[in-house]
């Protein structure tokens, strides 16, 4: 680590695992860059304090109710989160901020928080602390938010009803951007989102940092809320080169029995070894797998094996894993990018419809199940990429993806450039 430079940044992430994950990982960077750390943070979902000992972590409380914290309704979750965190936060920054001048005479540079913080613009205003927002979606779905009112206004959205957007209210979230010091995606770079980028500048008018998929500074850091089940990576060394098919649809997608049913079916008949990860919770109706028929089972224990929850990165990393069947969160996709993994979407909300396209069509380095849960296709989607001509030429493309992201976070890479004027900013304040 550098020498300290006598700046603390304080962080605020979203109680969710696809935010916290990026936000630790941006504090490991800036803190190796010579900055202190404060992670102000909800008591659900809170990061574990004993994984990462350099920085301080401060508790608020979240006003949620044990059956809130289990809704599956994430926007929902949200504007409860940013009704009952306002108060306590503010609380809790003005302390620090007094606290300033105490012993430790470390001047608090600035605030970066997620994005769905939708209350922190005035209150980081009349506190006179510069603030920048931390992304962690695609910069093109972000960028919706402006584009989505222009196009609801000239009726040009065919579908009403329909979930666009995770993470209403829109404006509001546009707003709270536009008025930052600074809009910082973490897993984004040029070679990933070059065309959205010089869009999303113009339109947003903040500096925009695009530093790149985060993990690949320091590869094996981890902020799991859930305990990963590392048997996965024994199973794996037992198996051969580039012939399991990973699977799994991150910390917040839902299914019905039938559609895991269906998913485990396809992947026994496809004959080639899977790594299924079923987390507690995400089937409806049951508990965790119980609902698999025996004769199934069977047929699982010969090829397969299921955890609640894998170290991914590590098992997207494995020499043995040849492909990904991923719900296309913007991390899942990132990781797999970044290992050369090709992956096999089925997007079931909001940017995930919009990452598959970009995995399917447009990089090409993926097959599209198109919302078909059915054993058949499934089957089918597993051989064509492990076994058949075709995914070995997704395979090569997806090869020369991944070296040019990889190359993007090396010293004069995109996101490595950007990271420097992220750094120089951050110690202007
Ligand atoms: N993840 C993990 N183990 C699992 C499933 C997911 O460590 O079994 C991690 C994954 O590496 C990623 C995050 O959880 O960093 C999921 O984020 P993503 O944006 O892909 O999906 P979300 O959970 O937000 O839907």
């Amino acid at each position: 680590m550098e020498k300290s430079n006598g700046q603390r940044v304080v962080l605020f992430p979203l109680p969710l695992q696809g935010c916290i994950n990026p936000m630790i990982q941006l504090a490991m960077i800036l803190h190796s860059r010579g900055f202190s750390i404060t992670v102000i943070h909800t008591r659900f979902n809170a990061p574990k304090p004993s994984s990462h000992p350099l920085f301080t972590f401060l508790q608020i409380p979240d006003g949620l109710s044990e059956a809130e914290t289990r809704t599956h309704d994430v926007t929902l979750l949200l504007t409860r989160l940013n009704r009952s965190c306002e108060s306590p936060f503010r609380d809790c920054l003005t302390k620090l901020l007094q606290s300033e001048t105490g012993e430790r005479k470390q001047r608090i540079s600035c605030l970066i928080h997620d994005a769905q913080w939708i209350f922190t613009q005035s209150l980081a205003q009349s506190l006179n602390l510069p603030r920048l927002v931390l992304n962690t979606y695609k910069v093109s779905f972000f960028h919706g938010h402006f584009v989505l009112p222009h196009l609801r206004r000239q009726r040009l959205l065919p579908l009403q009803g329909v979930d666009y957007l995770p993470l209403t209210p829109t404006n509001k979230i546009l707003e709270t951007t536009k008025t930052s010091s600074g809009l910082i995606f973490v897993s984004s770079c040029e070679e990933l989102d070059q065309d959205s980028l010089s869009q999303a500048r113009q339109d947003f008018k903040v500096p925009i940092y695009a530093i790149g998929p985060s993990h690949n500074y320091f590869p094996g850091s981890s902020s799991s809320l859930f305990t990963p089940d590392d048997t996965c990576i024994q199973w794996l060394d037992k198996q051969e080169d580039k012939s399991v098919i990973y699977v799994s649809f991150g910390s917040l997608a839902n299914m019905s029995c039938s559609e895991l049913i269906e998913i485990a079916w396809g992947l026994s008949n496809s004959d080639q070894p899977f790594l299924l990860v079923v987390r507690v919770g995400s089937v409806k109706d049951t508990e965790w797998i119980e609902m698999i028929p025996e004769e199934l089972m069977e047929r699982i224990k010969e090829k397969g094996k299921i955890v609640k929850w894998a170290p991914q990165q590590e098992v997207l990393k494995h020499r043995a894993v040849g492909g990904f069947l991923t719900h296309n969160g913007w991390n899942s996709t990132v990781e797999s990018v970044c290992e050369g993994v090709p992956m096999i979407c089925l997007p079931f909300v909001w940017d995930q419809l919009l990452n598959a396209r970009f995995v399917s069509d447009v990089w090409m380095v993926g097959i599209h199940l198109e919302g078909r849960i059915e054993r058949n296709v499934i089957d089918r989607a597993v051989r064509r990429l492990l076994l058949e001509p075709e995914g070995e030429v997704i395979r090569e493309r997806m090869k020369l993806l991944m070296e040019k992201v990889r190359r993007s976070v090396k010293q004069n890479g995109s996101a490595y450039r950007s990271l420097e004027h992220l750094v120089d900013r951050l110690s202007s304040f």
